[in-house]
């Protein structure tokens, strides 16, 4: 295992890590390729993300479906699936940290015995409806609206880049009420809400990206999430997704060293190994360096996150520097590999493409520098 400062972990986290690293390579990645290129996410796959304990695992083992994960185990999980591919932790990411998250911590009693249970094993899918086709980084600005009438809601907007979109039983959806931003559960079935597939994109292609559409669609009154109040009860979420996103984008960067590696060794040029240049020592001595840095900041963040000490920009800080090392990393891995960099086979490219969304999605690199930014100087540099 790439641990090249021996760093500790403690044995449940290093436990679970083994039984996931197990299952990516014995049961996901021989499917990775043909579901990249059918742009699909392997829904087969879903009863063993159960049986391992991850969906809802961080939450308490009180009954309703969580396994009790400690940050670290949780973590580890999130860089083995994603060490397969950002599609397998994206998925996890969002069942977990994007709505069972919200409907443990907002929901009532009643729509948590409704749903976590199911979610934990794998039988009901959730997405998480935030982002609109005019309001990524801003939305605050959000225009779906949620209207009182009568014993119930009407929901009209559009959510775009949804992860799950068309695959999910239920949406967390975020809309504005006369009141303020408030959280929804949606189910598929209610009438005046259709699913649409991004079908176009060039990453994230092993996982299903959709467009929600909602005309005049009624929602009982019990479909509203009662504590998740104002566009901060959504940011939270997304903290709890980013977290896991830190420790996955190392999984993305040690596949794509340990390629670079290994091919590098076998491949011959000039009459010697290829490992053998300096210029390439040089390519995996700083690849190795950024994972291990990497490595520490997101064990230091599940140390503060266990302690409940972890503060929203400093998951910013670990998301922005992760996730701009493992695209480095895999960029640099897809050069060294020459024209074989750029085939499905060798995976490189493949986890390339698929950081430039992680790059994008749960908040820009751009919006957390601004994050932090304020955070360092008082200065809001947003608008
Ligand atoms: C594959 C995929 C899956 C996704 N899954 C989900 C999901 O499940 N649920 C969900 O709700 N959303 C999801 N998203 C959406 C994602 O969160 C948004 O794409 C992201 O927030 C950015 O919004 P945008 O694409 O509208 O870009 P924009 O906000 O239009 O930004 C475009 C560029 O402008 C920059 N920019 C914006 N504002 C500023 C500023 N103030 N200062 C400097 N630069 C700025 C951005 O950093 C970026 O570089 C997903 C996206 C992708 C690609």
């Amino acid at each position: 295992m790439l641990n090249y400062l021996d760093i500790e972990l403690p044995d449940d986290a290093r436990q679970l890590q083994q039984r996931v690293r197990r299952f990516v390579e014995d049961e996901a990645l021989h499917l990775i390729p043909a579901c990249f290129e059918a742009r699909r996410f392997p829904t087969e796959l879903i009863p063993r993300f159960a049986e391992l304990g991850l969906l809802g695992g961080t939450l308490p083992p009180d009954g309703t479906g969580g396994a009790g994960l400690t940050p670290m185990a949780y973590g580890l999980a999130c860089q083995e699936l994603e060490r397969g591919d950002s599609g397998l932790r994206s998925f996890l990411s969002i069942q977990s940290a994007l709505c069972m998250f919200p409907i443990y911590t907002y929901g009532s009693e009643s729509q948590q015995r409704r749903y976590l249970p199911e979610m934990a094993r794998g039988a009901l899918i959730g997405c998480f409806g935030l982002t609109e086709p005019e309001h990524g980084s801003d939305p605050i600005a959000m225009e779906l609206t949620a209207t009182p009438d009568g014993n119930g809601w009407v929901l009209n907007g559009t959510k775009t880049w949804i992860g799950n979109g068309s695959v999910a039983d239920v949406a967390v959806v975020w809309g504005r009420t006369p009141e303020g931003i408030r959280g929804f559960l949606v189910e598929r079935d209610r009438p005046g809400f259709a699913t649409r597939d991004i079908e176009d994109r060039l990453s994230l292609r092993a996982a299903t990206v959709s467009e929600l559409k909602f005309t005049d669609c009624r929602v009982p009154a019990d479909a509203l999430l009662p504590g998740a109040v104002g566009l901060g009860a959504a940011l939270r979420c997304l903290t709890e997704a980013r977290f896991g996103i830190i420790f996955g984008v190392v999984g993305a960067a040690m596949a794509c060293y340990e390629t670079a590696l290994a091919y590098t060794k076998r491949r011959v040029q000039f009459g010697k190994p290829i490992a053998a240049f300096q210029l390439t020592q040089q390519k995996l001595v700083d690849m190795l360096t950024g994972i291990t840095q990497g490595q520490l900041l997101a064990v230091q963040l599940g140390r503060l996150k266990a302690a409940d000490r972890l503060r929203h920009q400093q998951v910013s800080l670990g998301k922005r520097a992760n996730v701009a090392m493992a695209l480095d990393v895999a960029r640099t891995a897809r050069s060294m590999l020459g024209a074989n960099g750029i085939r499905l086979h060798y995976g490189v490219m493949r986890h390339a493409v698929n950081l430039e969304t992680v790059y994008t999605y749960e908040g820009t690199h751009e919006v957390h520098t601004l994050a932090v930014g304020r955070d360092i100087t008082g200065e809001a540099a947003f608008g």
